[in-house]
């Protein structure tokens, strides 16, 4: 049987805690049909991050050339710092049918949602604002004062779960993996995207 796939774009958000970073790197691992986009960032690198791996660390100036070049499909300024999602980063692997997986935050995913209408966006949870703070304080990667704007802007971004198509709440790890790959599982066969000739 032939078959042909158009690319998803999925695009996962969720207030720093919930446990996102972790999911995407589990299904980036278990799943190669899945690139990651890197985004760009005006944030200083943490001790245990990775140069255009997890981010392209880049100075203000630097960011306001891609800006002034219009290689943005979005940007966004979070906690105090600027990130950008790069077309170079999502397009072109798009058009040759590869799924791309955008790890952004609510305003990105929505500018992205009125321009990609059929992308697939996840919203997780934390099960409880205490257990954020906790999460928070024990990863242990950022200061007392960046914990303390994280968790004033988690309500606003919780409060925007609503414009996402799927929402998992991850109190347990295995659990809220076992609900993402669901997710992906039935997207990929959705019928926007997926093409199956079968035989006379
Ligand atoms: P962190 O500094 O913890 O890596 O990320 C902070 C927030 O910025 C997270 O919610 C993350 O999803 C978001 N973020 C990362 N890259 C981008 C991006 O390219 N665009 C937008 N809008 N948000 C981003």
């Amino acid at each position: 049987m032939k078959e042909t796939r158009k690319g998803m774009l999925l695009v996962i958000s969720g207030p720093s805690g919930a446990g996102k970073g972790t999911l995407v790197a589990k299904l980036l691992d278990q799943d190669p049909s899945f690139a990651f986009s890197v985004s760009v960032t005006t944030r200083k690198k943490r001790e245990n991050e990775i140069e255009d791996l997890h981010y392209h660390f880049i100075s203000e100036e630097e960011y306001d050339k891609l800006l002034e070049d219009d290689a943005f499909i979005e940007h966004a300024t979070v906690h105090g710092h600027r990130y950008g999602t790069l077309k170079s980063e999502v397009y072109a692997r798009m058009e040759k049918g590869q799924n791309v997986l955008l790890d952004i935050d609510p305003q990105g995913a929505r500018a992205i949602m009125e321009k990609e209408k059929d992308c697939v966006s996840v919203f997780i949870l934390p099960p409880s604002y205490h257990e954020l703070k906790v999460r928070l304080h024990t990863r242990n990667t950022e200061n007392e004062e960046e914990i303390a704007r994280r968790l004033r802007n988690a309500k606003g971004e919780i409060d925007q779960m609503g414009r996402y198509r799927y929402l998992i709440v991850n109190e347990n790890l295995e659990l809220a993996f076992d609900q993402l790959m669901a997710v992906v599982r039935a997207e990929k066969q959705n019928s926007i995207r997926y093409y199956p000739v079968i035989g006379e």
